[in-house]
């Protein structure tokens, strides 16, 4: 089923609640954005000369219009590839090929760079900007049927952020999404028309990927002015809009907590703050409960199995008398509704529960596969299970534990070592905002534990207290052999640390 249908029916259903607004500006209501969807996806197909299936390229910031575009495409039957615009126009350039675009849709300012970059790929039928007589053309003319879509059809095609190589794209198919939403309602939220949504994080990624449950409920998507994330416009924010819900990296939900204002926010108006994508440290989980009290939800998922692998929900937050409570605020929480989850050793056996091994996934939000990367696909869906390269162990209970990415695994006399276990004491330190560990190559060891640090307001922790406090909780050999400051982390488009930077740093001399 055509995910579209969701919109098409809020829009019948529902037609006068609010669908989107721009900072405190209500822009339209349900009514309103399915006839545009409609409109636009007709005028794009017939301009264009769209086929069901074609892949039409969205390289938008966050924007009201997104959604129109979005949905647009899917009502017409066509795929979307939404692009960070955070990306380089190389990078644009290459995705656009890779996926064989016929149509990009571009933020005016990024058009130019585009142009110069993938101007004449074969089958790249034009970019273009959302303003202008071109773009306002797509907004006039006859609503479109909606068109038909299995569930095998591909809706989104996801480029993985990738820290390290070319990026693939994940075949994110309508049935994919559907999975997804629905795991939504089961395991993360519920939402009711009065709700809304910002999308304070890139909506090519999770924020855009939860306008579907919300649309399905005919709740309002709110965009920042700024189209970004930025805590002062969300504590504003906060004072107009109640049933707030977004969704944030931890490094967001860490600026959130630290920014001024955070403990005057109207926390009565925040509903849910879902949280994932990276690690969340227990130490900053503990403040933002603290600052904003239960409002998190946090989730596990990539680009291959969309936000849907396990959710610790609100109430397992709130549980605090639990004896096995701190374990869990640790973990990423238990396998959603409609998905498998398997700890495998190197050949996809089964692991016994607490010990470590690559996290294996299963289920209706798993994509079928990599766009045109037959290799890529076999391999990472081998056995009809999803290969994270996630490193984790299930407890008894069946939550599961990330340790870290199998690459990020530390190997040093021969004994395994886990940094998110390292990072996760020293930024119990009070003046250690962030923190990163690695492992450097080293002539005895093989490598050695080394943490790169960011100081809190530019402090400097001693040495010395960072050992203790590691002596204090984790073997002596785990204990990193040097500490490095940095006055940020370097980190990619979403936020995610770089580990492949800080391993090219540590091979420089201190
Ligand atoms: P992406 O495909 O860009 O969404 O990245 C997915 C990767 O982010 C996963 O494979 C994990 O390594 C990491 N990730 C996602 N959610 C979490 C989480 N809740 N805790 C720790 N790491 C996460």
């Amino acid at each position: 089923m055509n995910v579209a249908r969701l919109l098409d029916r809020a829009g019948r259903s529902a037609g006068e609640r609010p669908a989107l607004a721009k900072g405190e500006q209500i822009l339209c209501d349900y009514a309103t954005l399915a006839r545009r969807a409609a409109i636009f996806g007709g005028a794009l197909t017939e301009r264009f000369d769209l086929r069901p299936g074609d892949r039409v390229a969205l390289i938008l910031k966050n924007g009201p219009e997104y959604l129109e575009a979005l949905y647009g495409c899917w009502w017409a039957g066509l795929a979307a590839v939404p692009m960070n615009a955070k990306l380089h126009p190389a990078e644009f350039a290459y995705m656009l090929e890779n996926a064989g675009a016929s149509l990009a849709l571009v933020s005016p300012e990024l058009a130019e760079g585009i142009a110069a970059k993938a101007g004449d790929l074969p089958g790249l039928k034009a970019i273009l900007p959302t303003e202008g007589k071109d773009f306002a053309a797509l907004r006039q003319g006859d609503p479109a049927p909606l068109a038909e879509a299995g569930e095998d059809a591909l809706a989104w095609l996801f480029y993985t952020s990738g820290t390290t190589g070319k990026p693939k794209g994940a075949m994110l198919t309508h049935g994919n999404l559907m999975a997804m939403t629905l795991c939504y309602f089961s395991d993360v939220d519920a939402i009711a028309p009065t709700d809304c949504i910002l999308h304070a994080a890139p909506m090519s990624h999770g924020s855009g990927l939860y306008n579907l449950p919300h649309i399905a409920q005919a709740a309002l998507h709110i965009v920042p002015e700024s189209g970004g994330f930025d805590p002062a416009e969300v504590f504003s924010l906060l004072e107009r809009y109640s049933g707030l819900t977004a969704f944030f990296a931890p490094t967001m939900v860490g600026r959130l907590t630290g920014a001024p204002g955070a403990g005057d926010a109207r926390t009565e108006n925040l509903k849910s703050i879902v949280y994932g994508g990276g690690p969340m440290y227990v130490a900053d989980l503990k403040r933002a409960i603290e600052t904003f009290g239960q409002k998190f939800v946090q989730i596990y998922g990539q680009g291959e199995s969309p936000m849907t692998i396990t959710s610790l929900p609100k109430w397992m937050h709130a549980d605090s008398d639990h004896p096995r409570y701190e374990a869990r605020l640790a973990s990423v929480g238990r396998p959603m509704t409609d998905i498998e989850v398997m700890v495998a050793d190197g050949e996809d056996r089964p692991l016994p529960t607490g010990e470590a091994g690559e996290v294996l996934v299963r289920g209706r939000a798993v994509m079928p596969g990599y766009w045109q990367n037959p290799e890529a696909t076999e391999k990472t869906l081998r056995g009809g299970w999803l290969h994270t390269g996630d490193m984790g162990a299930l407890d008894d209970d069946g939550f599961l534990t990330l340790k870290d990415r199998s690459k990020d695994v530390i190997i040093s006399g021969g004994s395994n070592i886990y940094p998110r276990e390292i990072e996760e004491v020293l930024l119990k330190h009070p003046q250690v905002a962030e923190c990163s560990v690695i492992g450097a190559p080293d002539p005895d060891w093989g490598e050695v534990v080394v943490a790169y640090l960011v100081g809190r307001e530019g402090q400097r922790p001693a040495e010395r207290e960072l050992d203790e406090l590691c002596l204090s909780e984790i073997a002596r050999f785990k204990r990193p052999k040097a500490y490095r400051f940095l006055d940020a982390l370097p980190k990619n488009n979403y936020g995610k640390v770089l580990k492949t930077e800080l391993r090219k740093l540590s091979e420089e001399p201190a």
